[in-house]
């Protein structure tokens, strides 16, 4: 196990193109990283940089104590699991599992011992004999981890292992991924650009947008005090109501004005506004949809808005609405059990003020 460290990473590929920028992180021994960002913001190349397939063009990457951005993939010992499980076809899973020992000239009995440790850890014993095509996705997949800990890597690094997998056998093998990390207490990186893996998955998430690193944190800090409009907007399903508002101090908090309506912000905890003396004139207001509520009408902190789409997911509704008068601001709301709303209905949904978020950084 080990611990891995990179200082001022920066990986600019030969075309141009700056995939990461001076990125400063640390995983700690034993600790379940999840690295999560939108398409091409650079957390393959992140991976592929601690997998040694990579070189940085800046900064220095440490495995504990050790600099090691000189040392080829092989004397890393860093193991990789891809979104494609790369089984090899033609070999049993018992093969499959003892390759990379072969491959490092292990003694046999040592091979036959670690092949059957892993497959024990994995719930594979039963199925050492079946090739590849005879397994379901998440068996597959289950085989590619073993593979890759089989070798008793200081790091595993898994890129996107589920997202060939259904959304049902998601679940589970997310949850054994879970396990499999609490028993081995493997240092792990794990990329993904779903947000509902990386929050129940990681110790520590740590979101990337454009090769920047934004937030290292963990999950339940992450969602309740996001660093900038972009966490907020990446991380909660469905994602926070992020809009532009003229804004003014005032003594009781921020007033913000968005085309007719009037709302107070009260909660400075909730205020990333760092950097500025005084409240910026237009401002990014973040509000969960989980934090409105439904009015019966008019009210402090309240906005007139009309239906335009509702979801009915059993436990509850999304209710999509338009905001009157300025019909161009749209808010999700997450409202409790079934609820109907006609096309084109008013609907009052009331902010509360010591829920509302306010970035200084433009919309996203
Ligand atoms: P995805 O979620 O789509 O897999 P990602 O976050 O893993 O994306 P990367 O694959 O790390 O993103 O790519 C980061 C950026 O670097 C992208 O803009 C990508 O187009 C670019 N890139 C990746 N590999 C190369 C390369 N060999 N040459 C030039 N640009 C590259």
């Amino acid at each position: 196990m080990a611990r891995v460290r990179l200082e001022g990473v920066s990986k600019r590929f030969p075309d141009g193109t700056l995939a990461l920028d001076r990125i400063d992180l640390a995983v700690e021994d034993g600790e379940l990283l999840v690295v999560v960002g939108p398409s091409g913001c650079g957390k393959s190349t992140l991976l592929r940089i601690v997998a040694g397939l990579e070189e940085a063009t800046e900064g220095k990457l440490f495995l504990d104590q050790e600099l090691v951005n000189d040392w080829p993939p092989q004397r890393r010992n860093v193991a990789m699991v891809f979104q494609e499980y790369a089984l090899y076809p033609f070999l049993t899973v018992r093969d499959n599992l003892a390759f990379p020992l072969r491959m490092r000239r292990l003694r046999r009995t040592e091979i036959q011992e670690r092949v059957q440790r892993v497959a024990k850890l994995l719930e594979l014993e039963a199925l050492l004999d079946r090739y590849p095509r005879e397994l379901s996705g998440g068996q597959r997949q289950r085989v590619a981890m073993g593979r890759a800990l089989v070798r008793d890597p200081s790091v595993s690094l898994l890129d996107e292992p589920l997202s060939n997998l259904d959304a049902k056998l998601r679940v589970t093998v997310r949850a054994e991924i879970a396990s499999i990390q609490e028993r081995t207490r493997t240092t792990m990186i794990y990329v993904t650009h779903d947000q509902t893996e990386a929050m129940t998955l990681g110790h520590r998430v740590a979101v990337l947008d454009r090769g920047r690193l934004q937030q290292v944190e963990r999950p339940a800090e992450l969602y309740e005090n996001p660093a900038n409009a972009f966490v907020a907007g990446f991380i909660g399903n469905p994602p926070m109501n992020l809009f532009a508002a003229h804004a003014e101090g005032s003594a009781e908090g921020v007033c913000l004005r968005i085309g007719p309506h009037r709302l107070l912000a009260n909660a400075p905890r909730h205020w990333r506004l760092a950097g500025h003396e005084d409240i910026p004139p237009t401002l990014t207001v973040g509000i969960r949809p989980e934090h409105l509520e439904l009015a019966s009408g008019p009210g402090a902190n309240t906005v007139e808005a009309l239906a335009v789409h509702v979801e009915h997911l059993g436990h509850e509704t999304l209710l999509y609405a338009a905001i009157r008068g300025e019909l161009s601001v749209r808010w999700v709301a997450r409202l409790p059990g079934m609820q109907n709303f006609a096309k084109d209905a008013p609907v009052w949904l009331r902010a509360p003020a010591a829920r509302i978020y306010l970035f200084a950084e433009p919309v996203p």
